[in-house]
């Protein structure tokens, strides 16, 4: 295939690309670098069946030549306040990525008869009053909150999605991705698993917000990779959950990033900075990926964060 990929220079867009190419098929990169990083696409660069396309997508543009599939990646995605990547500090482009962005890359996969596929979030569940969170749960957002710009901006972007399917016939799927951690995750976007293992590394205490008994679980790319690159191979215009359902406390991810480190600074809890709405859990119920894609992640947390500490290392240069 000849692949459209949006937010190409982005931690999970960037190890999309790398596995598609591995895969055999050719990948036209976009990315505007607004929170993507030219170092997670430098080693892409060199490969001939890659090509980049500098461009944000909330901005009208052609593909020169054939497309098979456009998968549209590219947004915001932490939403810490205290990061100047995060979506507080960028609610317009944020709005723009998910509304503007769909419609421009869906038009294009129509142009082309390519599939397509958006890239959701868990987010659109909001704050979950249901547990887990299977796909057939509505969510429970708040459309004028600090978080809305990201959650309603996904929540319009999959209503537009339906609609291209539903008016057009067009080849459909969203993917409704967990918390993902891995090696090229931004070092500055605010997000636990970043701020934890450099404050680890630096044998700082870790900054838990508030009691640290909200619950988030945390699916290691390649997994996530792997159930994206499966739903591809099929037809299923509505939502599919990807995440680890290993559902932890942020102190337990605290504890357990201290514990593989070796930092005896333990953690401080901070007043809760992040935004009004911060979920108090998350899990996904992935039961649909299961039976429909016949995917479960692979790799436990301490495997995953050893693997992403290795990462983590060296771009600090430790
Ligand atoms: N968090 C924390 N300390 C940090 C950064 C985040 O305790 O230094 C908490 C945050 O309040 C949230 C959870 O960790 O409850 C996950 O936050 P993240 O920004 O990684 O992503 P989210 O799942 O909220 O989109």
């Amino acid at each position: 295939m000849r692949v459209l990929l949006t937010g190409v220079a982005g931690f999970i867009g960037s190890h999309l690309a790398e596995r598609l190419l591995q895969e055999g098929h050719s990948v036209v990169g976009l990315d505007n670098f607004l929170t993507g990083q030219r170092e997670n696409i430098a080693h892409l660069l060199r490969h001939p069946r890659f090509s980049f396309m500098e461009q944000d997508v909330s901005k009208p543009f052609r593909v020169e030549g054939p497309l098979d599939a456009v998968l549209h990646f590219a947004s915001p995605a932490s939403p810490n306040p205290d990061s100047p990547y995060g979506y507080p500090n960028l609610p317009i482009e944020t709005m723009q990525a998910g509304s503007l962005g769909t419609f421009h890359t869906l038009d294009l996969a129509r142009e082309h008869g390519a599939r397509y596929m958006l890239a959701s979030t868990s987010e659109v569940y909001g704050d979950p009053q249901v547990h887990p969170q299977p796909e057939t749960y509505w969510g429970h957002v708040n459309p004028v909150g600090e978080r809305a710009v990201y959650d309603e901006a996904k929540r319009f972007a999959e209503a537009l999605t339906m609609a291209y399917h539903r008016k057009y016939g067009l080849d459909t799927r969203i993917v409704r991705i967990f918390n993902t951690y891995g090696p090229r995750m931004r070092l500055d976007d605010g997000r636990v698993i970043p701020n934890f293992l450099q404050q680890a590394l630096r044998g700082e205490p870790l900054t838990v917000y508030g009691d640290g008994s909200q619950t988030r679980s945390f699916c290691y790319v390649d997994d996530l990779v792997e159930g994206i690159l499966r739903l591809l191979q099929v037809q299923e215009p509505y939502p599919v959950n990807l995440g680890n359902p290993h559902e932890i406390t942020v102190l337990e991810l605290a504890e357990t990033i201290n514990r593989l480190l070796d930092n005896p600074a333990g953690v401080v809890f901070l007043p809760h900075r992040m935004l009004e709405g911060d979920p108090v859990r998350r899990c996904p119920d992935i039961t649909k990926a299961r039976t429909l894609l016949g995917w479960e992640p692979r790799v436990g947390l301490e495997e995953g964060l050893r693997r992403t500490i290795e990462d983590f290392r060296q771009r600090m240069g430790l």
